[in-house]
């Protein structure tokens, strides 16, 4: 009964909730945000029928404003250990949350309706780099703790607009399709297995943590991203857990419209929607500008619905994104017009304050409509 989306009823209970908890309403215990998750609230599906959805902007242009040390980093825990760990940022889940709810409460209150995990690195392989392999499923259940903390915050304010928790999942810094010797093309220097376990463990960390959506992003090398595939529905199918939607993000790195591994968009398309994901999309790279082309072209062929949060730009000599808030929004807007899009938002570069003018443009469209397939023969 309670599961017919009557939001009337839905409020009452959650009122009800609320003046029962009044005063740990910050800090909603497991319990409870069971409690609100049974009231609550649309699906994630239910809103983007309803409007285009809002994504956060970048996790690591927010964390260099707090100009962190070493010492920072490394935190009480692991302040004696034997490398540098600076620039791992998905570390601070563990040692600075404080900071990780409070950038993702900054998108939130900015306007993003989801927002990403800081796991972007927390995989075995990837966490290599600093040897922490043995951290990885910790780091994502810390992170998806942070971000389930603020989100459950914004929902309880306002449970009309629920907020959304995506694990972010990345590309990882080896790849499957491409050899690092120039030798040797041949050459790899992981596996597809030791890929998927390792997704697979981040994936574990994710769902244990409370994400609601997993988001496969910054794809450059589509059989990185198959890995992934894999080792979600190898999750879900171990588990019997009930499986959570797949956000998939490619990204274009050249004019020429290909990624790194050398495919086109719809050869990208192609090669991921087995895995019938609630989205597919495009994320940073060559910025708005760049970008747009290719979203009209995914808008065109994509059965799902279609997600793009672009960079700020493109960065300058120095590494930094110059474009300003409204302009990132105004590219934006135009593909809202358009009917191109169904999730909007920012990566590198972009800042709260390009979300919120994000927010702004696009809330007067419709959000693209899915395409109705064909069932007859011609
Ligand atoms: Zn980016």
């Amino acid at each position: 009964m309670i599961a017919a989306s009557c939001v009337l009823y839905l409020l009452i209970h959650f009122q009800k909730y609320k003046r029962a908890t009044q005063g740990t309403i910050n800090r909603i215990t497991d319990a409870g945000f069971k409690k609100i998750k049974w009231y609550s609230m649309k699906s994630i599906r239910d809103c983007l029928q309803e409007r285009i959805l809002i994504i956060d902007g970048a996790m690591g242009t927010m964390i260099q404003r707090y100009k962190l040390t070493e010492a920072d980093y490394r935190g009480e825990r692991f302040k004696d250990w034997h490398s540098d760990v600076k620039g791992n940022n998905d570390l601070l889940c563990i040692t600075q949350p404080q900071i990780i709810e409070a950038i993702h409460k900054q998108y939130l209150e900015a306007g993003a309706d989801i927002i990403e995990t800081n796991t972007f690195s927390s995989t075995a392989i990837a966490m290599a780099d600093y040897d922490m392999q043995s951290l990885a499923y910790e780091l994502n259940v810390a992170a998806a703790a942070c971000a389930r903390n603020a989100t459950n915050e914004f929902t309880a304010k306002d449970p009309y607009k629920p907020r959304f928790v995506a694990g972010a999942i990345g590309p990882l810094n080896k790849t499957l399709s491409l050899s690092p010797d120039v030798n040797n093309p041949g050459f790899r220097s992981v596996t597809f297995d030791e890929v998927v376990d390792a997704y697979y463990e981040q994936v574990s960390g994710l769902v244990d943590g409370g994400v609601d959506i997993l988001l496969i992003e910054t794809i450059f090398d589509t059989l990185n991203a198959k890995g992934a595939i894999y080792a979600i529905k190898k999750y879900f199918r171990e588990t019997g857990k009930p499986e959570l939607p797949v956000m998939i993000s490619g990204t274009i790195t050249d004019a020429s419209g290909r990624t790194l591994s050398g495919q086109t968009l719809e050869a990208f398309y192609t090669s991921v929607m087995h895995a019938k994901p609630l989205s597919i999309g495009l994320n940073c790279a060559l910025g708005a500008k760049e970008m747009r082309g290719h979203i009209e072209e995914l808008s065109q062929i994509a059965s799902c619905y279609v997600s793009a949060y672009p960079n700020a730009g493109l960065p300058n000599a120095m590494g930094e994104y110059d474009e300003q808030p409204e302009q990132t929004a105004h590219f934006i807007e135009e593909w809202a017009e358009q009917g191109f899009v169904n999730i909007v938002g920012g990566c590198c570069g972009t800042t709260p304050d390009h979300i919120k003018h994000i927010a702004d443009h696009v809330k007067k469209f419709e959000p693209r409509q899915l395409p109705i397939p064909e069932t007859e023969l011609v």
